[in-house]
């Protein structure tokens, strides 16, 4: 979604001081070392999930709270477009950078937005058919 792919790198030598200790980037580099004793060490990237071939999003799901031990999300928060019932696209992001809810919150509904954006305004030249609507998920609305 983004041009720079933001994360957490992390040391995994359990006798470094900062083992386990996240390092954010807005701007991840291809490799991490531990500047502190100097061994290579794990990066996590922020990373969208989708269907391919998935046009119109009614949910978007944030992993968050990353556990670099396990390398897992522990949290997850979702919102949803309530205007696009009936369909169920979801949307997954995952974020090390995220580490709470009302974090997590707030990147849902801003990826939301953007994912639907171009529903808000449809380039058209004529008015769209019944059929044109239902296919873009406006089944309940006409
Ligand atoms: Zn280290």
């Amino acid at each position: 979604m983004v041009g720079k792919r933001r994360g957490v790198g992390f040391c995994m030598n359990d006798r470094c001081e900062q083992f386990a200790e996240l390092r954010y980037y807005a701007d991840l580099p291809s490799s991490f070392d531990c500047p502190t004793c100097f061994l290579p060490g794990v990066i996590e990237r922020e990373r969208g999930i989708c269907r391919k071939d998935a046009t119109v999003f009614d949910e978007v799901r944030v992993d968050y709270d990353f556990d670099p031990l396990r390398g897992i999300y522990q949290q997850r928060a979702a919102v949803r477009d309530k205007r696009l019932l009936g369909r169920r696209e979801v949307y997954r992001l995952q974020s090390p950078v995220i580490r709470t809810r009302a974090q997590a919150l707030r990147a849902a509904r801003v990826v939301l937005q953007n994912l639907n954006r171009r529903l808000e305004r449809p380039k058209r030249r004529r008015q769209p058919t019944r059929d044109q609507l239902v296919g873009e998920g406006w089944s309940v609305l006409v």
